[in-house]
């Protein structure tokens, strides 16, 4: 088993080098096991499986390589990976199964599907007769050409995602399966669409119902596994689609439940638009006594999670030329501002410029601000998601502003975690407005403290509006730009094994 996983944003004016996956990870086969066994992780979920229904197994692990989300990577990475895991899928041949963990919305440089691309390279070293199985995210990007190269697809059932580990089971516990000779077919339906991230989720709404009505189909024994993917809305790519895979006993159960879940989905097309406020709107809510607290202003197009710098200081220049007093917290990944902040020390006063540090068009700050603490910048997760998954954002600080509080750090993680705030001394629940930079992930941990939920209409690469996103080379003919009953559920097949057959 593998993993090399990164969410891109093809709208970022910052690229994904090496150096950031280092700072995210990268394990030697050997470091595998012992970093991630009984993690809250894909590859967590994998070891887990095997352990439970192939304990005579041999298992070798191969390089894992994982990524905050960021901008679109350099091809250097993706070589990188392959630089490894070639030689270590040949020095392991035969092979009955590869697991490899993705997350299915990466882009470098030279491919639009460095996904696909690394498993046509797999499958060619490994053979017809290997069982190649992906976990990858709900938001992934499924093309004809991975469908084409992997036997098993699977993918997140919730957002916010808290079944990393189960889907890495599935994926893992489905292998087997195959491996044993067992007849899984896959099915994948594209669907022409694509829709604002912050728009749906598994917690309530038409998703959930979506998702619901998938568990029911397994639970019914017509099928045998499900994703539905909704493309992240940030990647530019050639083609696109959302779609759905169905695994199920025989092809024409699969084809049957994917095209289901696929027209449900589009039927359900236009539910998915958020409802976004302004910034002002947000902060007169905040500044109304009788609002209840803390208001969390859901900045997502500054979202570190979908790829985007994080440097965004739009709601902190509001609330600071409005001179509100509320007591407000922020979060900017600024690393000039922070290291200038370990420089003066506790303590100290100086007039900062803070935002804007990666991409030019973003908002920023200047103003005089008092350093309230310093870091190394570490912290764990509090969950649900990742519970205990460390996180490093590099040399950070607390600058007061007046009454508003901001995490400055060197790089951002967490978003959506609580604790990227409360490990730097800001307790979310004594304030006023609090500003999260992700797009749903955090409604895992905020809904049960929140006064009030309020999308912002922000600017940024991950805007939740996509009409503020500079779309070029997406073909239009899908939704949202063109919206229409008439489209097809066209059905496409996983690989025939029953040519190669599954071996035991
Ligand atoms: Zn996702």
């Amino acid at each position: 088993m593998t993993e090399f996983r990164q969410e891109s944003n093809s709208f970022s004016p910052v690229r994904s080098t090496l150096e950031q996956w280092r700072q995210g990870g990268i394990l030697d086969p050997e470091q595998v096991h012992e970093s991630l066994a009984g993690k809250p992780c894909a590859i967590g979920g994998m070891i887990q499986a095997l352990e439970d229904h192939a304990a005579d197994a041999e298992v070798v692990h191969g390089t894992v390589m994982f990524s905050q989300s960021g901008g679109i990577a350099e091809q250097a990475v993706m070589d990188h990976y392959l630089e490894r895991l070639v030689p270590q899928l040949e020095a392991c041949l035969p092979l009955d199964g590869v697991l490899l963990s993705f997350h299915g919305a990466l882009q470098t440089t030279e491919f639009d599907d460095p996904e696909a691309e690394i498993t046509r390279r797999v499958r060619e070293i490994v053979g017809d007769r290997c069982v190649i199985a992906t976990s990858t995210d709900l938001h992934g990007y499924i093309s004809q050409d991975l469908v084409r190269d992997a036997d098993l697809i699977v993918g997140y059932q919730t957002y916010p995602h808290v079944d990393f580990f189960e889907t890495g089971y599935r994926t893992a516990k489905l292998a087997l399966e195959a491996i044993a000779g067992g007849t899984l077919e896959m099915a994948w339906v594209p669907i022409p669409m694509i829709v604002s991230a912050s728009a749906y989720n598994t917690l309530e709404g038409p998703f959930r119902d979506l998702i619901e009505h998938g568990r029911a189909m397994v639970d019914e024994g017509r099928i045998i596994d499900f994703t539905v993917y909704q493309m992240q809305p940030w990647l530019d790519l050639a083609e696109g689609n959302s779609s759905a895979v169905v695994i199920a006993a025989d092809r024409e159960s699969a084809a049957a439940g994917a095209r289901e879940l696929a027209q449900r989905l589009y039927a359900a097309r236009h539910e998915f638009t958020p409802n976004l406020m302004s910034i002002d709107e947000i902060i007169d809510l905040a500044e109304d006594p009788d609002t209840p607290k803390p208001v969390i202003l859901v900045d997502s197009a500054d979202s570190c999670n979908a790829g985007a710098p994080g440097d965004s200081m739009a709601v902190a220049a509001r609330l600071l030329e409005r001179g509100s007093e509320i007591r407000a917290a922020t979060v900017v990944n600024d690393p000039a501002a922070a290291a200038e902040a370990h420089r003066i020390g506790i303590g100290g006063r100086a007039t900062f410029e803070v935002g804007r540090a990666h991409d030019p068009n973003a908002v920023s700050i200047k103003a005089e601000g008092y350093v309230r603490s310093v870091h190394d910048g570490e912290f764990a997760q509090e969950g649900p998601a990742g519970r205990g998954m460390i996180n490093r954002i590099g040399t950070t600080t607390v600058l007061r502003f007046g009454t508003l509080d901001t995490v400055v750090c060197e790089w951002m993680a967490g978003n959506g975690d609580p604790q990227l705030y409360r490990a730097f001394g800001i307790e979310p629940t004594l304030y006023d407005l609090v500003v999260v930079k992700a797009n749903t992930s955090f409604r895992a941990a905020y809904t049960k403290f929140a006064g009030l939920i309020c999308e912002a209409d922000t600017p940024g690469s991950a805007a939740a509006d996509l009409s503020r996103l500079d779309f070029r080379r997406l073909p239009k003919s899908m939704y949202p730009w063109t919206d229409t009953e008439e489209i097809e559920y066209p059905v496409h097949f996983g690989r025939d094994r029953s040519t190669t057959g599954g071996r035991a």
